[in-house]
């Protein structure tokens, strides 16, 4: 092949240009990284052809092994990499190397700041792939044959804005005239790459588990006397790391095994790994990332653990565990699948489903260890991923109990996250439910006015603020025979439950008068009618004059607002299920239901309105009619000055 390519020129996605241009400027210190990149894709696509050859040998005809080829010709400044897995047509590489598929990279791309080294930290995190040649490369030439065709062709590119792509007439440059050759033209100042030793120790610290061999080949030395004493055994260990007893595997093996399986970059939180023998044999490595991945609330939910049979990769698209367990990462490799398992029959396999429930209850087993031996890590472990493995608690309602074991909750008792059985343990005499309060808004949540009849009695109240606690609070019916019990919905049952003494000398403590109360309450149902269903005394407020509160029967009004969003309509439609409470005991109300007694004012009515206005507004919602609202407030200040 000629060294220079020529063909079509075609421009990169808008992304990949971003991507690439942050690649060029970058500062980001482990550059070698390029390597570990490229030979995870070398591998990928050895596993690939492995696979299909399963079912169509003349695919790889006689010579069949894998193996990916390092070299470095310190002369021409060039390194290659070269594999004989399955390669790539030409559309595959305008597809695969001009556009970016990968589900997160508008995130990662709007947390780009435009300052470098701050950037240049964000793609350890999001894991470039392939781009990551052109940190080291000004010029990177592909050519691949796609296996099972005859076509060569080639991709070339500066790594600004454009690449072409065209035709070879020779596939000499391909390792037995298959898969890929990826050729990097070393920029000036990375000469540290051109030596076969340094090449060694990236291959030996990043990649040794790949299970593939990897050789280095020093060009400029195969031409000297040196050719001689060149040692031809892989750099790597080239066996499958699951394979090997734990007592062998470092720390930073299983570390560097995740980040190849992963595709990511950070470390891993939690290891497992184990071999299955009785019914069915399989070893397991799995971790939990400490990051959230980028793809972590992409509506497809899936699953990434990787199926190997008898240590050929099969699918990453198995379903080897459940939707709520999507973070983890790892691999299965099964004894006693058929190899020739077609990604169809995977589907209703009843190996995979035994495997799936075997792997569902270690992994929730492996978290609810940590949860009781390490409350630190496992306090990370539950912010990251907790909003998840919520989703499980109304999805697999065989594991509901392990789930809420595992389950950690903010709550009004302080700063520290709180279990349920810490909860049910500390629970006051005559509580009978566990109380919690939810909204969008973590620190709103927390100052509910509903709260404060619950804190004035010292009843613990959970504080939930993730979009899943709706979904799950409406299924789930209770723990250890405790039901939960929404402190915004439904009559508030505290009359067997005593307030706790208080220095309340600040508090206006003459008694209230019923009967005033009473035509304040009349008055408030006629002014507010269609607008709220109810309005009734309180005794879950002490320091707010109102709150809102959801029917007993009703959705929570979380999911009522969100039902409402989605239907793209007003929420004050939906609103008129609730009621509004007022706590006859507050210096505001006592003084309105004096004026109450007579009769209906327009001061009166103002202040109605303006009471539900702002119990709206504490609940996070917009005011149904902010002109009338604005109208009310002047006219209620200007009487007031
Ligand atoms: P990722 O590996 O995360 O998918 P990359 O940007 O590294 O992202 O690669 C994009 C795609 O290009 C890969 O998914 C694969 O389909 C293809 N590819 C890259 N390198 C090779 C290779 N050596 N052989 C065959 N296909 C490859």
């Amino acid at each position: 092949m000629s060294d220079k390519t020529t063909g079509e020129p075609h421009e990169f996605q808008a992304e990949v240009s971003r991507i690439l241009h942050l690649m060029v400027h970058s500062v980001y210190s482990e550059k070698e990284v390029f390597l570990r990149e490229l030979i995870s894709n070398a591998s990928d696509a050895c596993d690939k052809l492995r696979y299909l050859s399963l079912t169509n040998p003349d695919l790889i005809g006689e010579e069949s092994a894998f193996r990916i080829h390092v070299s470095v010709d310190k002369d021409m400044r060039v390194i290659r990499v070269s594999d004989n897995g399955v390669g790539m047509s030409r559309e595959e590489l305008i597809d695969n190397l001009g556009t970016i598929a990968k589900s997160g990279t508008g995130q990662f791309l709007e947390q780009l700041s435009g300052d470098t080294a701050h950037d240049s930290q964000l793609i350890g995190q999001f894991g470039v792939g392939f781009y990551a040649a052109f940190m080291v490369a000004d010029r990177v030439d592909v050519i691949s044959r796609k296996a099972g065709e005859d076509a060569v062709s080639s991709w070339s590119s500066q790594g600004e804005g454009t690449f072409e792509v065209g035709e070879v007439d020779t596939a000499d440059d391909l390792l037995d005239g298959r898969g890929t050759t990826i050729t990097l033209h070393m920029r000036d100042g990375e000469d540290e790459f051109l030596d076969p030793f340094r090449l060694q120790g990236i291959i030996k610290t990043y990649s040794d588990h790949v299970a593939i061999p990897i050789y280095v080949e020093d060009v400029a030395a195969e031409t000297s006397e040196e050719e001689e004493a060149k040692d031809n055994s892989p750099v790597n260990s080239a066996n499958a790391l699951w394979a090997r007893s734990k007592s062998d595997i470092t720390a930073d093996q299983y570390k560097e095994f995740y980040h190849h399986v992963g595709h990511v970059f950070d470390d891993p939180s939690m290891t497992i790994h184990y071999k299955a023998e009785g019914r069915h044999e399989y070893s397991v490595l799995l971790f939990v990332p400490t990051e959230r991945p980028m793809d972590l609330f992409d509506p497809q939910r899936q699953t990434r653990v990787k199926l190997y049979v008898k240590k050929v990769f099969i699918t990453d698209d198995a379903h080897l565990l459940p939707g709520y367990l999507r973070f983890v990462r790892g691999i299965v490799d099964s004894e006693d699948m058929p190899l020739n398992i077609s990604r169809e029959m995977l589907q209703n396999n009843p190996i995979v489903t035994s495997i799936r429930n075997a792997l569902t209850k270690r992994v929730l087993n492996e978290l609810k260890k940590q949860s009781e031996k390490d409350a630190d890590a496992f306090a990370k472990t539950w912010d990251t991923f907790g909003p998840v493995l919520k989703e499980g608690l109304y999805e697999d309602f065989e594991r509901q109990e392990t789930l809420l074991d595992i389950a950690r909750f903010k709550t009004t008792q302080g700063d520290e996250l709180r279990s349920l059985k810490d909860y049910v343990a500390d629970m006051k005499e005559n509580q009978t439910a566990i109380y919690y309060i939810q909204g969008d808004d973590p620190a709103a949540v927390a100052r509910s006015p509903q709260l404060e009849g619950y804190q004035a009695r010292g009843l613990e109240v959970l504080l939930l603020s993730d979009p899943v606690d709706a979904f799950w609070t409406a299924n789930v019916p209770g723990y250890e025979g405790k039901p939960f019990k929404s402190v915004a919905q439904g009559a508030a049952d505290l009359d067997l439950l005593p307030k706790e003494d208080k220095d309340d000398t600040d508090k206006d403590a003459t008694p209230s008068d019923d009967s005033a109360i009473d035509a304040f309450i009349a008055l408030l149902k006629t002014s507010l009618e269609g607008a709220v269903a109810d309005v009734q005394r309180s005794d879950r407020l002490t320091d707010s004059p109102v709150c809102l509160v959801a029917g007993e029967g009703a959705l929570n009004p979380y999911m009522e607002r969100m039902l409402a969003a989605s239907k793209g309509g007003e929420t004050g439609d939906l609103l008129v299920t609730r009621t509004l409470e007022i706590n006859p005991d507050h210096a505001l109300i006592k003084a309105l239901a004096a004026k109450a007694k007579d009769g209906v004012s327009e001061d009166l009515e103002d202040a109605a309105h303006l009471l539900l206005d702002q119990a709206r507004i504490i609940e996070g919602e917009s005011v149904v009619d902010t002109a009338d609202f604005a109208a009310r407030m002047v006219k209620v200040l200007s009487r007031s000055v």
